[in-house]
């Protein structure tokens, strides 16, 4: 606290990012990164835009990027809008479409993010409990409210909705925004964005951080009707016109354009999953169905925070919650299948 500040920032609670720690011969499995690089191509584009014209400012509207994002989603360049990372798009959105006199509403369990974000624009909300199965039921939704968000698949949890469920919560809620966060729906999840040309209060949200190993480059996206995506323009050049750099502009075109390493990419993750599952469920854990590059996991005869300290001095991170009903789980980035490996040899050893 400091006589300085401005008096909503005593009142903010910080979104607390997985760490980025130095340890050698670690397996880092806590922030849901991709454990392969990014497409050569990529690479190279990046390399390119490493050039002198680094001295001019960058497209301030990213139009290629849009363009590229568009054609591989089936909408038009308008109907996309780009961001310095899906958090900072999340942020625009919170601010632009989400603050109405009715609550906000999202589920309990889910990216915390979101609360963070409401405290820091002032939205009023209402979490939704998950059922005790951990899903969203979206029967709890139909109820007053001035916006919904929610990620499919949903996080912590790696549970997806289907395809059908998103479209009727959409289309029983005309009057408010709905937001759905793709984060992870390359790994298994439906993509609403087929249905944003039918729904003009549908909002679709992407990032290039997991399924296109570019966390470091800070890309994503919303895709939805002109209405929703002016309102994001509105806000972000209210905040900062130059969100993506040059390289992470060509950088961004070259991943979307890479079809071949995506679905390679994606393929590889997906099987690991699979076999991860298998062999967590071998050892008494139960894991919740996951669409996502992550497992939720937990243990009956052990608490959520010991193995994850346990795992620690064996090198190995995972992301544990201090929440309640969920204090148990581990949540798992699925690794390489070497990474998998030591992550089970280190339960064996705790077990
Ligand atoms: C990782 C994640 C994001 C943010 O991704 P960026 O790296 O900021 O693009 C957004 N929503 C969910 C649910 C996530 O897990």
């Amino acid at each position: 606290m400091s006589k300085y500040w401005s008096p909503i920032v005593s009142k903010l609670k910080p979104y607390v990012p997985g760490e980025q720690p130095r340890i050698a011969n670690l397996v880092k499995l806590n922030t849901n990164e991709c454990p392969y690089g990014p497409s050569e191509k990529v690479l190279d584009a990046i390399a390119a835009a490493a050039s002198s014209d680094l001295r001019l400012y960058p497209d301030p509207l990213a139009l290629k990027l849009r363009q590229a994002i568009a054609v591989r989603y089936g909408v038009t360049a308008e109907e996309v809008f780009v961001g310095n990372g899906s958090d900072e798009v999340l942020a625009h959105i919170f601010a632009g479409l989400l603050k109405h006199d009715a609550p906000l509403l999202y589920p309990d369990i889910s990216y915390s993010f979101y609360s963070t974000y409401a405290r820091l624009f002032e939205i009023d909300t209402v979490e939704i409990p998950l059922s005790d199965r951990f899903e969203i039921d979206l029967a709890d939704y139909d109820r007053p409210c001035g916006a919904i968000i929610l990620p499919n698949p949903n996080a912590p949890t790696g549970i997806a909705l289907p395809l059908a469920d998103i479209e009727r919560l959409v289309a029983s809620h005309p009057d408010q925004p709905v937001v759905i966060d793709e984060a992870y729906v390359d790994f298994g999840g439906q993509s609403a964005a087929e249905l944003v040309s039918k729904y003009e209060n549908l909002l679709v949200v992407q990032t290039f951080s997991k399924s296109r190993a570019l966390a470091g480059l800070r890309v994503g996206f919303a895709i939805g009707q002109r209405p929703l995506i002016e309102a994001l323009e509105r806000v972000k050049d209210s905040f900062n016109s130059y969100p993506l750099g040059r390289p992470a502009q060509a950088g961004a075109i070259a991943a979307i354009e890479d079809e071949a390493w995506f679905e390679d990419t994606r393929a590889k993750i997906i099987a690991s999953r699979d076999r991860l599952t298998a062999e967590l469920t071998a050892r008494g854990f139960e894991v919740l169905p996951s669409s996502a590059n992550f497992v939720f996991a937990r243990h009956p005869g052990h608490r959520g925070e010991t193995l994850m300290k346990a795992l620690r001095e064996r090198a190995v991170l995972v992301r544990h919650f201090a929440k309640p009903r969920i204090s148990d789980f581990l949540r798992i980035t699925i690794g390489t299948d070497a990474e998998c490996a030591r992550l089970i040899e280190a339960l064996d050893e705790i077990l």
